[in-house]
């Protein structure tokens, strides 16, 4: 570990991954500060669905992490504020294929009838879990972290070494921004496109069982639905494309009809972090040891209390 200074950690990043790092390490009984380049509302981390499943990430230690998330998510959902509710619905293959393991281990899963799925689907199943509303869950996660005494500086760093007299330990959770930081180019954008409009009466979730760059999905959050998506490996624009949203939005009322002419409020655009695989382990940076937490990919909400659970166990502060 780094020289001791005020802190015992600094975090580094403010999407889901660093707020939630930090308030593990804070509720641990540690001195905890977090500085990242963008505020919450401004990370990749709110623009998400964001509904709770492994996708578009990989490591042996997934399962795990997203098993430990969901457990934490529906504890979460007995508290309104959070923005986690639990929600049942239907993911659809368009092949026939076994349901994922994650999938056969939560409590009310089963099989979905084939006259019971929409047109195109060759096999779907229904299961419950927990649907978060990102701008809600990340004010949620600050509050919890101010009751912790943890204070949040907006300030970019450019290398680990201007912050290495700070804290005992530094933990980098800076996603996408890892890229040039650390530097780590095994790092990629991974652009995905969302459409939030008013819901129109839906209490159900639909999300296709695909890997593709054209996604369908919706997420009903209350008073609003998230219609997804997209997956586009490489992209680094955070344009809207009015084209790919109205296509987004032909997709899921093709699945969901109600959903044809719904009043549209946003479209939101966020790059994934993208990597091989996740990135939670201890490194030297240019002579400064950094505990990472990064490359979430399209999962970054789905593993955020089982990487911070890592972290806390990694941290050497216990
Ligand atoms: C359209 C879309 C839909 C998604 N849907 C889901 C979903 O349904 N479920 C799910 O689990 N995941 C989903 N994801 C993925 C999820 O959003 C990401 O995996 C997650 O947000 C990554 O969080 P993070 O905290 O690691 O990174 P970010 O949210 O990007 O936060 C990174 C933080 O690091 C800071 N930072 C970067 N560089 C520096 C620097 N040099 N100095 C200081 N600070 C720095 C940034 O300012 C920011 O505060 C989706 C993503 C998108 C784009």
């Amino acid at each position: 570990m780094g020289s001791s200074g005020e802190w015992d950690a600094l975090v580094i990043g403010a999407g889901v991954s660093g707020l939630t790092t930090a308030i593990r390490l804070a509720e641990a009984g540690f001195r905890v500060r977090v500085r990242a380049a963008r505020p919450p509302q401004e990370t990749t981390s709110a623009a998400a669905g964001a509904s709770w499943g492994p996708y578009m990430v990989s490591d042996a230690r997934v399962l795990l992490w997203s098993e430990q998330t969901r457990l934490a998510l529906e504890k979460l959902s007995e508290d309104p504020a959070t923005g986690v509710r639990l929600v049942r619905g239907v993911e659809a293959s368009p092949r026939p294929v076994e349901a994922p393991s994650w999938m056969r281990g939560i409590s009310d899963f089963e099989s979905c009838p084939p006259d019971e799925l929409p047109p195109g689907y060759a096999c779907g199943w229904r299961y419950t879990i927990p649907l978060v509303s990102m701008p809600r869950y990340l004010d949620y996660l600050v509050n919890r972290l101010r009751s912790a005494n943890v204070s949040i500086e907006i300030a970019p760093i450019s290398s680990f070494r201007e912050v290495s007299g700070l804290a005992r330990l530094l933990v980098n959770c800076t996603g996408l921004g890892a890229r040039s930081l650390v530097p780590d180019d095994q790092v990629y954008p991974t652009r995905g496109q969302l459409v939030v409009v008013d819901n129109p009466g839906i209490d159900h979730f639909f999300q296709d069982h695909v890997e593709d760059e054209k996604l369908t999905y919706f997420l009903p959050h209350g008073d609003h639905v998230v219609l997804g998506g997209s997956a586009i490996p490489g992209s680094e624009s955070l344009d809207p494309d009015p084209v790919a949203a109205r296509a987004i939005v032909d997709r899921c009322a093709a699945v969901e009809p109600r959903l044809r002419d719904a009043r549209v409020r946003r479209i939101l655009v966020g790059l994934r972090p993208s990597r091989s695989r996740v990135r939670v382990e201890w490194a030297t940076v240019d002579g400064v040891p950094v505990l990472h937490n990064y490359g979430h990919g399209g999962s970054g909400v789905t593993l955020s209390w089982g990487c911070a659970d890592e972290v806390l166990s990694l941290s050497g502060l216990q």
